[in-house]
């Protein structure tokens, strides 16, 4: 039922390295962000892009809605003339899941920067 077109296909346009090590990073990125303000796709591809992290449509666009489909964002479509785009924000589950997280980034902040100093 659920269209999975794009996850595996264009997995080989992307130019990150580390793209399996840092996925989570990148999800992790994207939570917060959407859970300060409301996201677009191609705003968060430049954001992450800022951060280094180099991630074609192909692949931001399924994990969006990977993570719509676990409960931690809520899209909403935005009509923009004929256009249309979709704007997604961290649900409460989102903002719960981000705050557990940000303990374990914590730890592994400190394991890997801090401890090695
Ligand atoms: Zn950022």
């Amino acid at each position: 039922m659920s269209k999975t077109k794009g996850d595996n296909e264009t997995r080989g346009n992307d130019s990150s390295a580390y793209r399996d090590l840092y996925s989570g990073f990148i999800r992790l990125h994207v939570l917060h962000h959407a859970s300060e303000e409301p996201v677009f796709g191609l705003g968060m591809i430049e954001e992450l892009q800022r951060h280094g992290y180099r991630i074609s449509p192909g692949s931001l666009y399924p994990m969006l809605h990977g993570l719509e489909e676990r409960g931690y964002l809520r899209s909403k479509a935005i009509h923009e003339g004929r256009s249309r785009r979709k704007e997604y924000r961290a649900t409460a589950a989102g903002k719960k899941a981000l705050r557990a997280a940000r303990q374990q980034i914590r730890e592994l902040f400190h394991e890997l920067v801090e401890e090695a100093d």
